[in-house]
Formats: C-alpha cells, sequence, structure tokens
C-alpha cells in the first residue's frame, strides 16, 4: 500500500477515536458518577434496621456550589434555606427515610408512588425507604419495590400490640358503632382494619424498630402523583429552618367520624396545660378559641416531619390520653384530624410548614403550586384550575390568614 494512503488512513482512523469519546461525553455526561454510584451506595439492605443513610453522595459533575440561602420574604419570614443538590462531592443526607404502609396487595398502586418519588425527588438524593405492614411483605412485592428506589429499602412488620384492639376496648359496642357507620354510609365505617391503621399511624409508626434510627421522614402513600420537581433537599430544609411538620393539603373533616374527639382534647388541655404550646395554631383549628372545633385538619397521606415531635412526651401524653377515650373504636377517629390537632396545639406555629411548592395528588385533591412561574421552573404537570388549596372547602386560606402569610398573586384565579 502506497505510504500516502496509509497515511490517510491513520488520520482517518484518529479522527474517528477522537468523534467516538466527543460523542460518548456529551451523550454520557455523568458516566464516571454513574459508575461510583453503582458501587457506593446503590445496595439494598432488606429487613436490617440502623443507621446506613449517612454515606457521602457524589453529587455528579456539577461544580461545588454554596447553599442557596433563598428567602421567601414574601410568605414568611423566617430563613428559608434550600439545599440543592449540587452541593459538591462531599454531600451528606439528613437522617431521613420515606416510609410506606402498606399491603402485598397493594404493590401495583404503589409502584407508581415510587416511581414519582424518584423521578422527581430522589433519584437526586437516594434517601432510604421503610416499608411497613402488619403482615409479612412477601418477596414479589420487596423485589418490585426495592429495583425502583435507589436509596436502602427495609421491610418491617408491625408488632401485634400496635395493630389491634387494646383491652380496655368494648368489643361490642365497638361492633355496633360500625354497623351504624354502616347503615350511615360513613366512609370506612364499618372497617376494623382502616381503624387499626388510623391508630397505627396516630400512635405507632415512629416507634417502630425500622424507624428508630431516624430523624425526619415523608409518609408516602399508594396511587399519590407528584407533579412537579422537588429540587432542593426536603429533609435539609426541615431540619435547617426548625420545622417539625410539613404538609401539602390541608380541609375539613368528615363530623361524623370524630364527633366526640374535640371534647376530648379539651379534657386533654385541661389535664396537661404543660404541653400547649404557646403561639400555636389554635386559631387556625377553632374560630372560637379553642370551645368548638372548625374540623381543619392537615391531609395526613403526605407528610413530612420531624419524629422526635412524635416521640416527644407531649404527643405520647396525648396519643396515649385519646387512645384511653377510645374513639379510634367508638368513633373512627383518623390519624389526619389527631396528628393535626396535635401539630396545631403542641407545636409554636413557626415549626409547621406548607409545602406550596410540592405538586402533589391525592384522590380526590390535587396541591398545585399557585403561580405560573413555579409551575414552569419546576416542571409541574398539574392543571392549575384543579388546584385544592384556594377553594372552599380547603383550610389552607385559613392557615395563610392565621401564619400572616401574604398569598401568592396568583390565588384568585384559582379559587
Ligand atoms: P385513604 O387514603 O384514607 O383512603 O386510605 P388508604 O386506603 O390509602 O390507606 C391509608 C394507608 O394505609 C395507605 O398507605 C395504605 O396502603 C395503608 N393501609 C390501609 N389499610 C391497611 C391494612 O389493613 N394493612 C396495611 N398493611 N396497610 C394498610
Ligand atoms: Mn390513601
Amino acid at each position: 500500500m502506497p505510504r500516502a494512503s496509509t497515511l490517510r488512513i491513520a488520520r482517518l482512523a484518529a479522527l474517528a477515536l477522537v468523534l467516538i469519546v466527543i460523542i460518548y461525553k456529551i451523550t454520557n455526561p455523568s458516566s464516571l458518577t454513574t459508575l461510583s454510584r453503582a458501587a457506593g451506595y446503590h445496595e439494598k439492605s432488606v429487613s436490617t434496621p440502623g443507621p446506613e443513610q449517612k454515606a457521602p453522595v457524589t453529587s455528579g459533575d456539577k461544580p461545588a456550589a454554596p447553599a442557596k440561602e433563598e428567602v421567601k420574604g414574601e410568605e414568611k419570614s423566617s430563613v428559608d434555606v434550600k439545599t440543592s443538590v449540587d452541593e459538591g462531592k462531599d454531600y451528606v443526607r439528613a437522617n431521613a427515610t420515606f416510609v410506606t404502609l402498606a399491603r402485598n396487595q397493594d404493590i401495583w398502586s404503589l409502584v407508581k408512588s415510587i416511581r414519582h418519588v424518584e423521578d422527581r425527588f430522589n433519584r437526586k438524593y437516594h434517601y432510604d425507604w421503610v416499608f411497613l405492614n402488619d403482615d409479612d411483605f412477601d418477596d414479589n412485592f420487596k423485589e418490585i419495590t426495592s429495583s425502583l428506589i435507589s436509596g436502602n429499602v427495609k421491610y418491617g412488620k408491625i408488632p401485634k400490640e400496635h395493630w389491634g384492639f387494646p383491652d380496655w376496648i368494648d368489643q361490642e359496642k365497638a361492633a355496633e358503632v360500625r354497623e351504624q357507620m354502616r347503615q350511615k354510609q360513613i366512609i370506612y365505617g364499618d372497617s376494623i382494619s382502616y381503624r387499626h391503621m388510623c391508630r397505627f399511624e396516630s400512635g405507632f409508626f415512629f416507634q417502630q424498630e425500622l424507624m428508630k434510627p431516624y430523624k425526619y421522614y415523608w409518609r408516602v402513600e399508594p396511587d399519590i402523583i407528584l407533579h412537579c420537581d422537588v429540587d432542593y433537599d426536603v429533609f435539609k430544609y426541615m431540619e435547617k429552618n426548625g420545622y417539625d411538620y410539613g404538609f401539602t393539603l390541608s380541609l375539613y373533616e368528615y363530623i361524623d367520624t370524630i364527633p366526640t374527639l374535640w371534647n376530648s382534647v379539651k379534657k386533654f388541655i385541661k389535664e396537661h396545660p404543660e404541653h400547649i404550646a404557646e403561639n400555636n395554631l389554635m386559631n387556625w383549628l377553632s374560630e372560637d378559641n379553642g370551645i368548638t372545633y372548625n374540623r381543619c385538619h392537615f391531609w395526613s397521606n403526605f407528610e413530612i416531619g420531624n419524629l422526635d415531635f412524635w416521640r416527644s412526651k407531649a404527643y405520647r401524653d396525648f396519643f396515649e390520653f385519646l387512645d384511653h377515650e377510645g374513639g379510634f373504636f367508638y368513633e373512627r377517629w383518623g390519624d389526619a384530624p389527631v396528628h393535626s390537632i396535635a401539630a396545631g396545639l403542641l407545636l409554636p406555629k413557626d415549626k409547621v410548614h406548607f409545602f406550596d411548592d410540592i405538586g402533589y395528588w391525592h384522590v380526590p385533591f390535587t396541591n398545585c403550586p399557585t403561580n405560573k412561574a413555579d409551575r414552569l421552573k419546576l416542571q409541574c404537570t398539574c392543571n392549575p384550575v384543579d388546584n385544592f388549596i384556594w377553594k372552599g372547602y380547603s383550610c389552607t386560606p385559613r392557615y395563610y390568614d392565621v401564619m400572616e402569610m401574604k398569598r401568592p398573586s396568583e390565588w384568585h384565579q384559582q379559587s
């Protein structure tokens, strides 16, 4: 072969090689990170308690940036530090986990929720996920859920004493109530398991072995949608702002499920005035300074909270008091009003946070960020017409008033 064509072939080969490298870099910018991620913290630990969430998170090939300090002065005057994932390679997660109560048959409703949470948030952060069940999780449930989650996954069985009738409950009376509620067609009124669920979520989820290592949690239910990106670390946000309870939707409770709950709460307030916080949210819960309950509650199928609040003496006394009142079984007290009244009375109001920027749906209500600019920035998929938070049955307008927060400019278009 003549020397000139050998040279040409060699030049072409070198050019092709350079091109291949450039194309690979463009299409796969975080190839190195992906490899280290697979080796580092993508392992699943099944049913092993223990804090494993402190492994450093490599944050891709973005340059290290200082923590963002965004003061949302319009809505709240408190510090509002949002930590996004591009903090650099030494990023350390908060001590936090997702938590889901579910049955094996919930798997196909749950996969959609998990996928939303991973795509919108957790694929960047890799927080752990704890699954709890009153029965054993089967292999199918474990295999599918763990394949979808980018953090450690743990599966726990709830002990009998946290899921059942306490011995002071009169079974006959409880059965009569269920029959009456069935006839009145009260939602879940005749269900035993729903009552165990509500009592468990009220008093015991934070006491489970698998939850013990953690401080913060995000509750996720089957069949929910995250409508927008969550582009900062919500757990660190809770920590840095000193928040203990975060919600997205609030509304009025069906009175038939809680006819005597407020009477019991008033008895508790009398017995334990030391547990009632100054500067609390009583005015959100009551329109007559505590004489009656207006039925406002945070919708607890979504919660981001501090487990230490539920573990506090104040809350444990509150739950024990209510548990002995019997209303989880003689009525159908939900964990939502129980949690909400506790957060509203046992915490100062600046410990409660409304996540206006987390687009969320649980049948049948939507939280869709009110202002268009936010929806575009967070790539939201919700229709603002469906935004529930300014509608008549929502308690969030009242929350804004009590907190003296300025409403987002476009709120009246959605009321
Ligand atoms: P709703 O949102 O009030 O209609 O109630 P859900 O049916 O969504 O139940 C609330 C949460 O408790 C969900 O995370 C369910 O998966 C879970 N759950 C409800 N009942 C049971 C039960 O009997 N066993 C278990 N393990 N989980 C349950
Ligand atoms: Mn639900």
